[in-house]
């Protein structure tokens, strides 16, 4: 038998779709879903990944998400260095579903300008990032200072340029008036949804808790809305399936901002649910005993009033852009054909798509910015010192010198520890697994030097 609260299954009574034995018995089940979703810039695109799990884990497509998918058994992730290399980001099958909101809401082939208000770890955030075109902007925001460290991290694994991360509470990023054509709200919540997962959250659940996540709810909302444009969309999602985080939120949307529901099309093999809010909203229910899949809820709302961006007049403050000089000497570390903006941060460089520096000089006079583009490096009077950003970026050269490592060698570099290279040649080089970059070594006449960052390094044992 499930232990699940009284008050939760009373409470969802009448809500759509619910269904209490079904939802009951999948909890005491303990039935885990493992899932997925893959890195388009870094694994070919539409390749099938059975073959990167081996033989024992089966693979089937997540069937609302062009890239995401089920894992028969969960292998260690960490002792996979094409984790590390961002290949693919671990990601619960239901809240890949954003993709459809997104491709259904939005015009993803234009330039758009996207936060995920909340977005530490990052899941949320590398889907954005995969779906977007390249000269779109993606500012993934996580208010709290020790989850943004993460979430930092993850979205330099995944490797795109047009990303901003920051730091900031919403209201920060509310000043940003009308600039964000899409926001994602993944708001915090109580967390009832991922129960079958998390047995031991049950404990903490009260519907007490469930008034105050309404409550800062609606606060997070309230003081964003201000940044979305005129026809801006907002998709809000939580993880609860309590109607007051979810329906009772859109409504209140609907009421106090004056926004539009936005009706979704999902195919009727996925099993999703379909529930109108009172106020004639369109929310999208996932349940554990109705899919493969944890406890979700998804929404999106256009803005219909609110005017439209225009750049203040002093325009590009703040970027130091690098002479012509020093950008041609930092192109042998560029792919081709990347328009790329570079500029000098302190004592090091970085890049972003060129169509966004000007976005990324007005963002910083209202936020504090943890990263921007893909930090390259550090010159120096003697060389350029490359950085564990670039390795990982998808705008890093294919030209330069790369040794492949063995996945037991790959781990030993992922620990930190001492590799061997004898045949290599002097220098900087990528070190690689199946031709994905873990990072940098430095190959020195009697030893080679280990860049990984020490912060990043494994230290579990097997
Ligand atoms: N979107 C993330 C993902 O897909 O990986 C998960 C986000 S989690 C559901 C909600 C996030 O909101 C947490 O990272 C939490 O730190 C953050 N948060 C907590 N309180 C907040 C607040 N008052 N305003 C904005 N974000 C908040």
């Amino acid at each position: 038998m499930s232990n699940l609260p009284k008050e939760l299954l009373s409470s969802l009574e009448g809500a759509a779709g619910f269904d209490a034995a079904a939802f009951k018995a999948v909890h005491a089940s303990g039935r885990q879903v493992t899932s997925v979703r893959m890195n388009p810039a870094k694994w070919e695109e539409g390749g099938w990944p059975q073959e990167m799990w081996g033989e024992q884990v089966l693979v089937e497509s997540v069937p609302w998400s062009s890239r995401g998918y089920y894992l028969s058994e969960r292998p260690s992730f960490t002792f996979d260095p094409l984790f590390h290399a961002g290949v693919y980001y671990v990601q619960e099958a239901s809240s890949m579903y954003l993709e459809e909101a997104l491709r259904q809401t939005a015009d993803l082939s234009q330039p758009l300008r996207v936060l995920d208000l909340c977005a530490a770890p990052g899941g949320k955030s590398t889907l954005i990032r995969s779906v977007l075109s390249k000269d779109s902007l993606l500012v993934s925001n996580e208010v709290i200072r020790s989850r943004a460290g993460i979430l930092q991290e993850n979205m330099i694994k995944w490797g795109a340029a047009g990303v901003v991360v920051t730091n900031n509470d919403p209201a920060d990023l509310g000043k940003l008036k009308d600039f964000f054509d899409v926001i994602v709200v993944d708001a915090p919540c109580s967390g009832s949804g991922l129960f079958r997962r998390e047995p031991e959250a049950i404990g903490e659940w009260s519907l007490d808790n469930v008034q105050l996540c309404h409550q800062r709810q609606q606060r997070i909302l309230a003081d964003i809305w201000p940044a979305l444009r005129k026809d801006g969309i907002l998709i809000y999602s939580t993880c609860s399936y309590s109607k007051e985080e979810d329906e009772e939120i859109l409504d209140w949307m609907i009421d106090e901002l004056q926004a539009a529901g936005c009706r979704l099309q999902s195919d009727p093999s996925w099993h999703i649910v379909e529930s109108r809010s009172k106020k004639d909203g369109y929310g999208y229910r996932f349940y554990p005993d109705k899919l493969k899949g944890e406890g979700f809820f998804i929404a999106a709302v256009r803005k219909e009033d609110g005017g439209t961006f225009t750049y203040p007049k002093s325009k590009r403050q703040g970027i130091e852009k690098l002479s012509r000089k020093e950008s041609e000497d930092l192109k042998r570390w560029i792919r081709e054909g990347e328009a790329l903006g570079f500029f000098r941060h302190e004592d090091t460089v970085r890049a972003l798509p060129e169509a966004l520096v000007e976005d990324l000089s007005y963002l910083q006079s209202f936020c504090y910015l943890k990263k921007a583009g893909v930090l390259l490096g550090k010159p120096s009077i003697k060389e350029f010192i490359p950085d564990h950003e670039l390795a990982l970026s998808t705008v890093i050269s294919q030209q330069l010198p790369a040794i492949e490592l063995s996945r037991d060698e790959a781990i030993e570099y992922l620990r930190k520890e001492e590799i061997r290279a004898e045949q290599a040649a002097r220098g900087w080089s990528l070190v690689r697994h199946q031709g994905q970059n873990l990072g940098w070594v430095k190959v020195l006449p009697n030893r080679v030097n280990n860049y990984y960052p020490k912060e990043w390094r494994i230290l579990k044992r097997l």
